[in-house]
């Protein structure tokens, strides 16, 4: 069967680890069909606006894309593209496994944790106050007129949306994942102590969903709890949910844990629609130097074949993968004790495509 893709190159280090992919992908023997799209700067330029609605329709018709990172401009310019994308086609699950390959750079063994993070709400949700703005004093009346509380005047303020009908679905995907892949134990991490309507809500929902699932473990942890379990003893985790904001930090730290960002693979998935993306962004000052790590978003395209159906394909490339990690010959200077010895972006691919022509030991 072929499979039709969007395929997103994006900017930065992105062309560069995106080609890699889609040759490790192609050399699987999957049968796949890329519908290129430009979203970004570059898109700016061409179509003068960044998240062109010529993209949006791609993933759409096609309902899987493969995404190359993607700049966000600091200060001016335009909002997060990445997050436009989700926000636009409700990919409200960010799924980001991060585990130990066998010689990777890291301390620690046998992590295996699922990071399920929201994705459309939270402080992220871009409803924000600037200081000095006429909605700004507004909001301030209204603070002091419903809670009595005095907030400085020249404050600026950013909401924390969490609704119950965002934590339910996020939880409801945690569980549901859990129950597909035979995870044990789904753990909510949140400030509930101290966020008492919004993280309360997240983790009272994240309860009441739990109920349903008898076969799974549910627990729940605070997050500065969570961040020092997770350096101490990471192996006790399995799969985490969280809300939008922690998500975002807790998967770097993760990523962190297992070796860095060129090891952290990721997807943003809707109801019957899915987006593949590495963690890590387009670190430009690598861009065009063929010398980032491709095996992130090669392990996107993994987790892709298998929401495509292609498991046996999936499974073979994970561990090509693997091996090349293992020998840490042709690995880039990120997984490399000695980075004057690291290999280039395309010799990895290079290395993975002999790994699957040969097939794994
Ligand atoms: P980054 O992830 O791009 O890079 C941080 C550092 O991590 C890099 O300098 C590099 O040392 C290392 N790194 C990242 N990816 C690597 C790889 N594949 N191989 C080897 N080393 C790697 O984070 P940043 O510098 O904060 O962000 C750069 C830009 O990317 C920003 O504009 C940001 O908004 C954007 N971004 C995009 C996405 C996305 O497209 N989904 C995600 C995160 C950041």
């Amino acid at each position: 069967m072929q499979h039709k893709v969007t395929f997103i190159p994006g900017d930065g280090i992105g062309p560069g680890v995106a080609n890699a992919t889609q040759r490790v992908l192609e050399a699987t023997g999957v049968r796949l069909q890329w519908d290129t799209a430009i979203i970004g700067s570059q898109a700016q330029d061409m179509f003068g606006t960044p998240l062109p609605e010529s993209a949006l329709q791609s993933i759409r018709e096609n309902t899987v894309a493969l995404k190359g990172p993607v700049t966000t401009p600091i200060g001016s310019g335009f909002r997060s593209v990445n997050v436009a994308l989700r926000k636009e086609l409700d990919l409200y699950a960010c799924l980001r496994p991060c585990k130990t390959y066998p010689g990777a750079p890291t301390q620690y063994k046998n992590v295996d944790i699922v990071v399920v993070r929201e994705n459309t709400e939270d402080l992220y949700s871009g409803i924000e106050f600037a200081n000095d703005s006429p909605e700004m004093m507004k909001l301030l009346e209204f603070i002091i007129q419903t809670t009595g509380e005095k907030v400085r005047r020249d404050s600026a303020v950013s909401l924390k949306v969490i609704s119950q009908t965002a934590s339910r679905r996020i939880v409801r995907f945690a569980f549901e994942y859990a129950r597909q892949n035979s995870r044990k134990k789904v753990t909510a991490v949140h400030k509930a102590n101290i966020l008492k309507f919004s993280d309360g809500l997240f983790l009272d929902t994240a309860r009441q969903v739990g109920e349903e699932y008898h076969e799974i473990e549910f627990t729940d942890i605070l997050l500065d709890a969570a961040c020092m379990q997770l350096v101490r003893k990471p192996e006790q985790f399995d799969v985490l949910v969280l809300p939008n904001f922690y998500g975002d930090f807790i998967s770097d730290l993760c990523a962190g844990l297992v070796g860095g960002l060129g090891l952290a693979p990721g997807a943003n998935i809707g109801d019957g629609i899915a987006v593949f993306e590495p963690t890590h962004g387009s670190a430009p000052k690598y861009a065009g130097k063929n010398k980032a790590n491709p095996m992130a978003m090669m392990l996107s395209g993994v987790m892709m074949l298998r929401y495509l159906g292609e498991k046996g394909s999936a499974d073979r490339l994970e561990k090509a993968i693997a091996e090349v990690i293992a020998e840490g010959r042709n690995v880039t200077y990120d997984l490399k004790l000695h980075p004057e010895e690291a290999a280039s972006t395309s010799q990895v691919a290079d290395a993975v495509i002999e790994k699957l022509r040969h097939g794994s030991k």
